[in-house]
């Protein structure tokens, strides 16, 4: 099993001490501005959260909270005065914004310099031409998991089942460059199971509890669910854990696996996009 609460814990640690190394250097510690707009639970958890590990590692808190009923040009003027703030080290607008604004044009406006969640559309130019850049921070977890249990993904078949651009999309592009062969799958992709069992590596990240079962699963495959699903037994991921765990060479469980990643990544984004600005800042 992929132990991801350990594997974060030292990738929260690490960030920590760049965290104290980059304050000595540059008299300022890397800020975090979090913006939410209105209350919708789930998003003031998951960015509480992302507050409270910022503070953890020394990054500052700079949330910025604006009412439900908060305008497209008051919200695009919040994240223009983030862009220009030099105390801001990176910018996360948390998805999704309330129905009469457009997220995604919002989210175009941070500038990728700040753009820490890795989802503006230069964000996701700079991925898919392999220039650099910031990269989405759950897609950077998986491979961060498969890397700190020596999976090899050079040469291998790799099966990312999901093509959102939050996840699946990213994710592909950044096993391509890890010179995996990629193959994507969707909701119309025939035959999922004959499709996953030639995988090497397989990524589920789709939100149905339960849909990668053992016929799915090559003997000795990692398998890395993304899934997060809410079910009457609690959380679960995509991945049928006991199912494949008999089969699989490596399996990250939900909760436990995946998601400790996300936020872990975020941090360590921030921290990049700190050092990116502040080596900018010297020449
Ligand atoms: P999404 O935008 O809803 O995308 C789901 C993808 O799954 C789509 O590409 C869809 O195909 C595909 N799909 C749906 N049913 C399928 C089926 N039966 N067979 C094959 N593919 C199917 O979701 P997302 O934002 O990528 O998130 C996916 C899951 O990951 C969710 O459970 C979410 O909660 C979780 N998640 C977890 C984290 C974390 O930190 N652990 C972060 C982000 C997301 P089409 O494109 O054809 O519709």
């Amino acid at each position: 099993m992929i132990d991801g609460r350990a594997v974060a814990a030292r990738i929260r640690a690490q960030v920590a001490r760049e965290v104290t190394t980059l304050t000595e250097r540059t008299g300022r510690p890397p800020g975090l501005a979090t913006i939410l707009v209105g209350e919708d639970p789930a998003s003031t958890i998951y960015v509480a959260n992302k507050r409270n590990a910022s503070g953890e590692v020394g990054i500052t808190d700079l949330h910025r909270h604006l009412p439900d009923q908060a305008r497209q040009e008051e919200v695009a003027a919040l994240i223009e005065e983030c862009n220009s703030d030099p105390a801001v080290s990176g910018i996360l607008l948390q998805l999704p914004v309330p129905e009469a604004l457009d997220g995604a044009a919002l989210t175009a406006t941070i500038v990728p310099e700040k753009d820490v969640d890795g989802l503006t559309p230069v964000s996701a130019g700079r991925l898919m031409q392999g220039a650099p850049g910031l990269r989405p921070c759950t897609p950077l977890g998986v491979i961060e998991l498969l890397d700190s249990y020596d999976v090899e993904l050079e040469g291998t078949q790799a099966v990312v089942v999901g093509r959102s651009n939050l996840v699946g999309k990213p994710l592909s592009f950044l096993l391509l460059e890890r010179n995996a062969t990629v193959t994507i799958c969707h909701s119309r992709t025939r035959d999922l199971e004959a499709v996953c069992a030639r995988a090497d590596v397989l990524v589920a990240a789709v939100g149905t509890a339960g849909l990668i079962g053992a016929d799915h699963v090559k003997p000795g495959a990692a398998v890395i669910d993304v899934g997060i699903n809410r079910t009457e037994e609690g959380l679960r991921g995509d991945v049928d854990f006991d199912a494949v765990t008999a089969r699989a060479g490596l399996v990250t469980p939900v909760p436990g696996g995946v998601g400790p990643m996300t936020i872990a990544m975020l941090l360590r984004n921030t921290v990049i996009a700190a050092s990116m600005q502040q080596e900018r800042g010297e020449r």
